[in-house]
């Protein structure tokens, strides 16, 4: 072969680094031949999916050698009725990633900057990389947005900004009065996509709702996903909503069939099932209450997060600790592509899950 293929990528493709996602348990099992292997690596939803849901995806088993409905009618019904919006400014998506990535790839190109915050969210980086756009990586303060330093850098050039709140891998938030005085800042040509994967869990009062937002500031997208609170991250289901016209631009770059039928039903009982997220929400802070006893008893200090996982200070290089904790069946995720080397990442898991990792840990930090 006298090609190299990898050279006729387009030039933001070549300098494309891939996602990392948490390790499979599967892939443990292989690698070490053990079993029991729990997985704090992903910020899955650890009570299993809900049983209406798993009665709806039955319901839908004949139908699959239909394509699914192209235009998700009925899921962005429901979702136009739970949000009080129009259905025509939901986009739907294969996971809110696929949602980032149709946006990076309508709004954003070589000669476009994308702003987004040190330490958030890695699709946003791969996204304006994809399409070739320049990266505005923003510092951040306490591990946080800096969202003034953010609206700062600005420039004709800024098609996009990409803003987590809660952020992942972090967990840090801002207030309605923040957000509300950056979207005030930021031109209404430059468009803010606010993504809140992890809102369910936030339930403390006054904390901000995007959606709210959006008759204000036309600029604004708020993409919300199935995949943590509402338990279906294998299905791949997310959204966003935002002004009909840029839905429509949206909805123009989306791949015709890009939901699948199991995924559509499985949302739509998913939105009915408000006790499951409830419940969700409930053990995420029994879980964090208890992993924040167990780390302080340890010593170790955190990320304080809204999210359901937690950003763990293991005051040294983390990566032998994530290794150590691998051979005790533990997966977690190491975060030093996020620029946190001496973080781990730990997903809120059950009682027994979190009291396992606390134990693991424990041994792991006696033995170094
Ligand atoms: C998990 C996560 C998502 C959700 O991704 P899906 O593609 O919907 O599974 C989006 N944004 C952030 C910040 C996340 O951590």
């Amino acid at each position: 072969m006298s090609i190299d293929f990898g050279k006729l990528a387009t030039a933001g493709v070549q300098g494309l680094q891939p996602y990392v996602p948490g390790k499979p348990v599967e892939e443990l099992e292989r690698e070490l031949g053990i079993s029991d292997i729990i997985k704090l690596a992903s910020n899955e939803n650890p009570l299993g999916p809900s049983p209406k849901v798993l009665a709806a995806i039955q319901r839908a088993l004949p139908e699959l050698t239909r394509y699914p409905d192209g235009n998700g009618f009925r899921l962005k019904q429901a979702l136009a009725r739970k949000h009080g919006v129009d259905p025509a400014q939901i986009t739907l998506g294969n996971g809110s990633n696929d949602v980032l990535d149709i946006i990076g790839r309508a709004f954003a190109d070589e000669r476009a900057e994308v702003i987004f915050s040190e330490h958030a969210f890695a699709v946003y980086g791969i996204v304006t990389q994809a399409v070739g756009a320049r990266a505005v990586e923003v510092k951040a303060v306490n591990y946080g947005h800096d969202l003034n330093a953010m609206a700062a850098v600005v420039t004709d050039a800024t098609r996009l900004i990409f803003l987590a709140n809660p952020n992942n891998p972090t967990g840090t938030w801002f207030s309605a009065d923040e957000l509300e005085a950056f979207l005030k800042a930021v031109p209404e040509r430059v468009l803010v996509v606010l993504d809140e994967a992890y809102i369910e869990y936030a339930t403390e009062e006054g904390f901000v709702d995007g959606m709210t937002y959006l008759p204000r500031f036309p600029n604004l997208i708020v993409s919300r996903t199935f995949s943590k609170a509402y338990g279906l991250a294998a299905l791949r289901v997310g959204y966003a909503v935002s002004h009909p016209q840029v839905a429509d631009v949206l909805n123009r770059v989306r791949q015709p069939f890009n939901v699948n039928s199991l995924g559509l039903v499985a949302a739509e009982a998913a939105l009915e099932d408000e006790d499951y997220v409830r419940e969700a929400a409930s053990l995420n802070r029994r879980g964090m209450a208890q992993l924040e006893a167990g780390l302080k008893q340890l010593g170790l200090s955190w990320i304080p997060s809204l999210g359901n996982f937690l950003c763990v200070d293991m005051g040294c290089e983390a990566a032998p600790l994530f290794q150590a904790l691998l051979r005790k069946g533990v997966i977690v995720r190491p975060v030093a592509n996020y620029g946190l080397p001496r973080h781990l990442r730990v997903t809120i898991g059950t009682e027994r899950e979190n009291e396992r990792f606390l134990k693991a840990l424990a041994d792991v930090l006696n033995e170094g």
